[in-house]
């Protein structure tokens, strides 16, 4: 059957986006593919319509249970049975079941954290996998923002299940990280598809701001003009509560706060709300939004702004996804930068925290895990801190030796330790340095962004970004009532009225 049959048929998509073709065509000729699409680009498609040709199973390893489930749905409603979702969230009945019958499926999601459970291993050893996914890549790379260790691991693990194709695939990767990706995944020949990062349809906007106050102020105008949903970046969980209660007492309806200090149930809720429209702008941290497809996010705010360049590609990315266009507006005020900056320390322990835990390691050596607890604990360390020391113990091999340590070995791995957390730091103020430097560059702004990923712009678009000119008038919510009047044609009319659209 011809590939764009099989898209219509299954997918009900006339044509391939761009790249789509090429990839799925080396996919299919079982090399090892590294694809780089822009947000939104349809990275999904990739593996998932080779899933239709593929003798065996797919096997697909996303970093995130939310953006497995939605995938998981979206296949659902397509009419895919044979797909399964293996994570911390199956609970056991299901999984014993699901693992007794694994070949059955066609399309398998795993999360990184269940592939080390040596049942599943077991398990997948009966399976015939065809195509080995890596979804969001760069997380494997320790250069990457939201690196997991976890992903480490994915090369060997794909030896385990007996070292198929894989297809990696990530939207923000530069080289230094997609050498990285490759090396990690072992991968000897691989056929890179890289496309530009460039989002056309998102226009971008940097605003100075003088005071906080003015910055709020200017916030609540957006929030009441701009057309919705949108999404607002905050820095911290506090600032986003804070906000998104501001923003409901100016009378600003559908407006509710996400991050990761609420609990997953609620982070659920607001995420599904959001989807279905029933929220219409989400206050945030940068725990929302990796791989949330929603198509018609119209504008991305950024209270604060990200340390590196790279998460604030991913995150204005989750705008204008349905093609149309959005808007990316970054505040900002004098000394934004020091929080950024101060966040970025926290984020790494300090090296009288190393030392204290090198020397723990002596006493309390007895279980990995026991001795974390405890730590975590006295120290109290973050969740990130923890993903970074736990990597480094783990390649050190300093868990599968703990009883033997001697003092001169804690001392060795501590001053080791402190320098590779200060190469951090400094990789770390590295990225922040290119980020402002493109906050305060008087050229145009896509350009600059295009050219820090080794890229060419090919063209500038109609609304580019604040350096070129553009008209703000355009994104405005008046827009929402006179498009809603515009007459496309029967076919487009017909899915707006079942709500398809
Ligand atoms: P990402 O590259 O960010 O992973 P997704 O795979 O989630 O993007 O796809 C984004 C959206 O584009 C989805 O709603 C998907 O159904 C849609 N899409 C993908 N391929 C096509 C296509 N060939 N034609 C039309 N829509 C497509
Ligand atoms: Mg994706």
């Amino acid at each position: 059957m011809n590939l764009e049959m099989l898209l219509e048929e299954k997918f009900g998509y006339r044509s391939f986006r761009t790249g789509q073709r090429e990839i799925i065509e080396d996919v299919m000729r079982g090399r090892h593919v590294l694809a780089m699409l822009p947000t939104g680009g349809g990275k999904s498609l990739c593996y998932q319509l080779p899933g239709y040709l593929l003798p065996g199973s797919v096997l697909i390893i996303s970093p995130l249970v939310s953006l497995m489930e939605d995938q998981v749905s979206q296949l659902r409603q397509r009419g895919e049975k044979r797909v399964i979702a293996l994570n911390s969230f199956l609970d056991s009945d299901l999984k014993r079941a699901a693992f007794s019958n694994l070949s059955y499926f066609r399309f398998i999601y795993a999360s990184p954290e269940i592939l080390q459970s040596p049942s599943l291993m077991q398990a997948l050893k009966n399976v015939k996998i065809s195509l080995f996914v890596v979804d969001e890549a760069h997380c494997i790379s320790q250069w990457g923002h939201d690196f997991r260790p976890d992903f480490l691991k994915l090369g060997d693990i794909r030896k385990l299940v007996g070292s198929p194709p894989c297809l990696a695939l990530t939207a923000t990767a530069p080289p230094e990280v997609m050498d990285d990706i490759v090396r990690t995944l072992q991968l000897d020949e691989v056929q890179r598809h890289i496309y530009s990062i460039d989002r056309p349809n998102i226009a971008i906007k940097v605003e100075k701001m003088d005071s906080v106050e003015e910055k709020v102020r200017q916030l609540i105008h957006y929030a009441k003009t701009l057309q919705s949903p949108g999404l607002i970046y905050f820095s911290s969980r506090q600032w986003a509560e804070i906000i998104a209660r501001r923003l409901q007492e100016e009378g600003i309806e559908g407006v509710a706060y996400y991050h990761g200090g609420m609990d997953a149930e609620q982070r659920m809720l607001i995420q599904q709300q959001f989807l279905r429209d029933q929220l219409q702008i989400v206050c945030c941290t940068n725990a929302f939004g990796m791989g949330v497809n929603k198509a018609n996010i119209r504008f991305v705010i950024h209270f604060h702004f990200p340390g590196q360049l790279e998460a604030y590609l991913q995150e204005i990315g989750r705008a204008g996804r349905d093609g149309k266009h959005s808007i990316a507006i970054l505040l900002y005020t004098n000394g934004d930068e020091d929080m950024v900056q101060s966040l970025m320390e926290m984020e790494l322990p300090t090296d009288a925290q190393i030392k204290q835990l090198c020397e723990s390691l002596l006493t309390n050596a007895q279980d990995a895990s026991e001795w974390k607890q405890q730590l975590s604990a006295q120290l109290g360390l973050t969740e990130v801190q923890w993903r970074i020391l736990d990597y480094f113990f783990e390649t050190e091999g300093v868990f599968s030796s703990l009883s033997s340590l001697t003092r001169d070995d804690v001392q060795l791995l501590s001053a080791k330790l402190c320098k590779r957390i200060e190469e951090r730091k400094r990789w770390k103020r590295k990225k922040l340095h290119q980020m402002l430097s493109w906050l305060f560059h008087s050229t145009c702004r896509r350009e600059w962004i295009v050219r820090a990923f080794h890229q060419q712009l090919e063209q500038t678009p109609y609304a580019c970004c604040d350096r070129c000119g553009f008209s703000l008038d355009d994104y405005l919510y008046k827009q929402k009532i006179e498009k809603a009047w515009t007459f496309h044609s029967w076919e487009e009319e017909l899915k707006r009225i079942f709500f398809m659209k």
